[in-house]
């Protein structure tokens, strides 16, 4: 596949998409409840994250709380996220390791927050740059489809699309790039049945071009 998207397109590309897909804000900026927030968001509808994290915190309030929390009763506040039971052990672990391992500040580097069991590449840089202001870009499955798609990346490989986009993508845009890609996922270029006639970046777009030629060639 021919890579269509110069680097001098990015920043015109990234401004359509986020005129036409506002990202959406968990409720938290707090670095510690940004972390557990993006545990729970997995597989899950904001909404219903929204609602859980807000559940732990009025229950909690912080990492000393969390800690000591009953992962039973973590469980059933968070019960309509997706994968519960793991997600309550996991966000009481993370509490724990934040509290005696990291004196109760999140980390700021990716190598310390990925050493926190259930936090992978993805999870870390959100954190990073959502709530730390550490510019970072976090490829989810939404950015990885998209990149592929628009021809940013052509691998299957999260890892090897975040070093791609980590060239492209201009160093002032790589915060919030990942907030602003997922609300785009979600409501224009979706996993099924992408809404190509009304996406304001298709003439830049792989493979919205790959269609057409086919397209064009059945005729
Ligand atoms: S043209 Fe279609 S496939 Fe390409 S980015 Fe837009 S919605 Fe996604």
């Amino acid at each position: 596949m021919k890579l269509i998207v110069a680097r001098t397109n990015i920043s015109e590309v990234y401004a359509r998409i986020a005129a036409q897909s506002p990202p959406h804000h968990f409720e938290f900026s707090d670095p510690f409840w940004v972390l557990i927030t993006t545990i729970l968001s997995h597989r899950t509808k904001d909404q219903v994250t929204d609602v859980a994290s807000r559940n732990l915190f009025v229950a909690y309030g912080d990492c000393n709380g969390l800690a000591e929390a009953d992962v039973s009763e973590v469980k059933s506040m968070i019960s309509k996220v997706g994968f519960s039971s793991v997600k309550a052990g996991r966000v009481v672990e993370a509490a724990r390791l934040v509290r005696d391992r990291f004196n109760g500040s999140v980390p700021r580097t990716l190598e310390e927050l990925t050493t926190i069991p259930g936090v992978g590449r993805k999870t870390a840089n959100v954190v990073l740059s959502d709530s730390l202001g550490v510019p970072a870009i976090a490829v989810d499955t939404h950015v990885q489809r998209i990149s592929r798609r628009m021809g940013f990346s052509n691998s299957d490989d999260p890892a090897v699309t975040e070093q791609r986009l980590r060239r492209i993508v201009p160093y002032d845009l790589w915060i919030g790039f990942n907030p602003t890609l997922v609300e785009f996922g979600k409501k224009i270029c979706r996993p099924v049945g992408p809404k190509c006639g009304d996406c304001n970046v298709s003439e830049f777009c792989e493979y919205f071009h790959s269609r057409n030629r086919k397209a064009y060639r059945k005729r």
